[in-house]
Parts: structure tokens; sequence; C-alpha cells
């Protein structure tokens, strides 16, 4: 395997001559050995982005020329689509059509959008009072950021972070998944196709050791951070010797609330497709269906067969709709998730068992009778598991919000109505980043991404995530007359 680490401009090999394995997980192959980035290669990738962050390369590009570099990039992967989307799904598993119209052209799309914002970036003048003084403010890059990503939209998650720290005039250094760390790599190439100058993108490719040297590191200002809750927390604490600025995007437990006067068929259709795409590894992931108690039987009768009735199988066959889980770990996890559903009293209605062997697949599995406190209505299990709960009536609505947002998540809800009032209401009352009525959890690049409580810190995405990659200054410039 080629080296993994760039750092500087570089490709190169850690000291330690450290790998590790990443595997397909349609077949269990192992795919490529990575390098795993050691102390040395931190402190010199740390050690180029803060000269790269200063340089004038960098710093005097203008601005319609630093747009230029990410437009680019943005070419470089639509050019390259074919190849990433093979990679995306080889590495990580997701179905084809997928990883071409989410993960690479989601990734694309963000350069793009970025680049547009690029050239502006204003700041404002204030209306102060002290006398003949002209106060203005800029927006200058925080410094170096690190940004750790998580094994579940590889490409795409890069890119949300990447495209906006760049358009702000950071310096990077990016940490991919050590499950899926195949697309990052060849983005990177990319970006140095692209001739973004040395230092300013850095790649360290490694596991959650090198995530926390990041975090620890007194010469790295920002951390960007999207995985689970756990490890955010660690995040913060280890963030605290400089006071490091962090974004977090965590995990989530998204309630979907069926309203009695729902259209069912699109509840069922849109659930499904909220639940399950990416097997259901993903973070705004519809994970607790709220139904009226009247139309439940019908709900989950429709759910059970729409469950049943898709294609399990490796991501590279065109017909495939629901691909494997990313790992064997996160297999037995999910597993076990659905062996506490069974044990503390949940009806499984369909699924409930791996579905091929080799590869890490699992059924699309549905569960009825669930309750508030069962652990399957509780914790995130990012995975093809779908709990139905139930509610009475119109009356209950407002017991119901409370329902839905008695948890530490907040990441996303969604919300199946043909009332505006009840669209209305339970959009201003479910305490999640993102609300969706009527359809599936689909993140754009101009659209706030983040969340309330245990999901996270700050915003990604639109206009949110400049502020997340730039300090505002004020300046004071006193210009005389007779006001001093
Ligand atoms: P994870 O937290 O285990 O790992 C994420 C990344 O953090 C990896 O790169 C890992 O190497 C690194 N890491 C691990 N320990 C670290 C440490 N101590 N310090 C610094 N970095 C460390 O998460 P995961 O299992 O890869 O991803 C799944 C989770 O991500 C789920 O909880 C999911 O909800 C969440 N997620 C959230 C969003 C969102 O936008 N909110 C999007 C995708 C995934």
């Amino acid at each position: 395997m080629a080296p993994s680490l760039y750092i500087d401009g570089d490709w190169v090999k850690p000291e330690s001559g450290a790998t590790f394995p990443t595997f397909d997980p349609a077949t269990e192959e192992q795919i490529a050995e990575v390098s795993v980035a050691g102390a040395p290669e931190v402190d010199a990738a740390v050690a180029a982005a803060r000269r790269a962050v200063r340089a004038p390369e960098w710093t005097r590009l203008a601005p319609a020329a630093r747009a230029g570099l990410l437009f680019r990039l943005a070419a470089l992967i639509d050019e390259h689509a074919e190849e990433l989307a093979a990679l995306e799904t080889r590495d990580q598993g997701q179905p084809l059509g997928i990883s071409r119209e989410v993960s690479v052209a989601g990734a694309a799309e963000h350069f793009r959008y970025y680049a547009g914002w690029v050239t502006k970036l204003e700041g404002a003048v204030t209306p102060i009072g002290y006398p003949d003084t002209l106060h203005y403010t800029r927006r200058e890059p925080v410094g170096v950021c690190a940004l750790i990503t998580p094994w579940n939209f590889p490409l795409m998650i890069a890119a949300w972070k990447l495209a906006p720290a760049l358009a702000t005039g950071n310096a990077v250094i990016l940490k991919p998944a050590e499950q899926t760390p195949l697309t990052a790599i060849r983005l990177i190439e990319l970006a140095e196709r692209a001739g973004f100058p040395a230092g300013v993108v850095n790649l360290l490719t490694g596991d959650g050791v090198v995530g926390q040297a990041l975090v620890d590191h007194p010469g790295v200002d920002k951390v960007s951070f999207t995985g689970s809750t756990e490890v955010g927390r660690k995040i913060v604490a280890g963030s605290a010797g400089n006071l490091k600025r962090v974004t977090l995007e965590l995990g989530g437990k998204a309630p979907s609330i069926i309203a009695a006067d729902a259209d069912l068929d699109a509840a069922v259709a849109g659930n499904l497709a909220g639940s399950l795409l990416n097997s259901g590894q993903v973070c705004a992931a519809y994970s607790r269906f709220y139904v009226d108690r009247a139309r439940a039987d019908e709900f989950v009768t429709k759910l059970a067969e729409g469950g049943r009735n898709l294609r399990v199988g490796p991501g590279a066959d065109e017909r495939t709709q629901v691909g494997p889980l990313v790992s064997a770990a996160h297999l037995s996890k999910v597993e076990q998730m659905v062996t506490v559903g069974k044990v503390e009293g949940a009806e499984l209605v369909t699924g409930g068992e791996r579905a091929a062997n080799p590869g890490y697949f699992f059924q699309p599995t549905v569960f009825a009778g669930v309750t508030d406190a069962m652990t399957i209505a509780r914790q995130e299990i990012f995975g093809p598991v779908l709990p139905v709960l139930t509610y009475d009536g119109d009356d209950e609505l407002h017991a119901l919000i409370d329902r839905a947002n008695d948890t530490e998540y907040g990441l996303a809800a969604a919300v199946w109505t043909r009332e505006l009032a009840t669209a209305h209401r339970l959009a201003a009352e479910l305490r999640a980043g993102a609300v969706f009525v009527n359809m599936p959890p689909i993140p754009d690049a101009a659209a706030p991404w983040g969340g309330f409580k245990a999901s996270g810190w700050g915003r990604e995405m639109g206009r949110y995530a400049l502020d997340a990659y730039t300090e505002t200054k004020g300046v004071w410039i006193h210009h005389g007359g007779g006001g001093v």
C-alpha cells in the first residue's frame, strides 16, 4: 500500500511502520493496509498546518483564487465520481446508488457550495458610540483545524468539514475513521492535484489514539468532530487545555410521529427510506416510531412487509437496497440490541437475524409493542432496527411531544400529517436540530445541520459553518477630530 499520511505536501510512512487493515464488509476480505500515524507524524502535521495557515501562498491568495481551488476539487470529484463511488461501496458497504447520489455527489456539491461563499465573506461596519471612530469586523480563520470523521459516510462527512474550513482560510488535518479510510485518502490525493499550497491540507490515518493526540495538541486551534456522543465527551475534556474551538455532530435517536390523519402509505414508504438508508447507519435515521393506536396494526403490517421486500445484498450489486453493516464489531452490537429488545418484551414482527454469511448483513427488523423505557426505544442502534410505539388520540399530542423529547439526543425528528396546524406545532415543539415533515432526513449544503442536547455543539452547513470556522475580529480606528 502506498503511504497514506499526507504531511506538508508529501505522502509519507510513519516512523513506527505501523499499519492497520481495512475490510470489505460485504465479503469480510481485507482490502488494504493503511498507515497508523504516531506522535512524530501528529507533531509534523500540526507544525506544517501552523506554518501554512500564516504562509503568504495561502493568506494572500485572492478570494477568487481560493474559491478556484475548491471549484477545481469539486470538478475532480465529479471527474472521478464512478471510481470514488465504487471505492466507498467497497470500504463502507453502502449501495452503489447511495455512494453515487449521496456520498460522491454530496461531497462535490459541498465544495461547490462553499467555493461560492469565499468571495462573499463580508464583515460589517458597526454603529459604535465612541466619537470619530470607525469600527468594522473582519472574519478570520480560526487557525489549525483537526477534522475527525466517522465511518458511516466517510467521503461526504470529510467534505462537510473540509469545504467550509478551507473556504474560510484555515489549515486542516483530516483524521478519517479507521474502519473506512480509503475515500478520504483518495480525496486528499485529489486535493493535492487541485493545487492547495503545501501544509494547508494534511491527512493522518489511524484510530482514536491519533484523534485524541490531535485533540490534546496545543498547536491545534479547533476540533470539528462527527461521531459518537461518548467520544464527543472525551473531545470536550481533551480540548480544555488550550480551550480549543469545538464543533460536535454526535449521535441521535430521531422520533418519527405518524399523526392519525397521515397518508399512511406515504408514511410507511418515507419511514422505510428514513430509517434504512445506509442500513440505518445514519445519525439522523428515524429510529422510534410513534403511531396512533387506531392505526398501529396497519402501520406495523405495512412497515414489516416493506422491510421484508427490500433487497439485502452487497452494495456493488446495482439491485441492492440494503447493504451490509460496516464491521463485525458493529454487527454484533446490532445483534445484541435485537436480543435486548426481545428480552425486554418487544414483539419481533420481522427480521432479527443476520441476512447472509459471509458479509455483515442484517435483515430489516421491525419491533411492535415497544414502550418508552425499553432500551431499543432509548439507545442509538445505528442499524436496520425499527421500534414502533403507540399513543392514544389527538388530545394526547402534548404528552406525545413530551415522550418524543424525553431523550438525551436532539438531532432530527419527523412528523407525518396532512394538517398544517399539527405540522407547525410539532415542528416548533420538538427539541431537535432538524424537523422533517412528510419526508426522509436529507441534508443539504445550504441548510444548517447539527443537534440540540447531547447530539452536539454548533452547526455545520449553510452560512452556519462559516461561523464555526471563523473568529470575528473588531477593528477600531480613531480618525482624529475633536472627540478623544
Ligand atoms: P466514533 O465516535 O467511535 O469515532 C468517530 C471518529 O473519532 C473516528 O475517526 C475515531 O477514530 C475517532 N476517535 C475515537 N476515539 C477518539 C478519541 N478519544 N479522541 C479523538 N478521536 C477519537 O464514532 P463512529 O462509531 O465512527 O460513528 C458512529 C457515530 O457517529 C454514531 O453515534 C452517529 O450517530 C455519529 N454520527 C453523527 C453524525 C451527525 O451529523 N450528527 C453523522 C454521522 C455519524
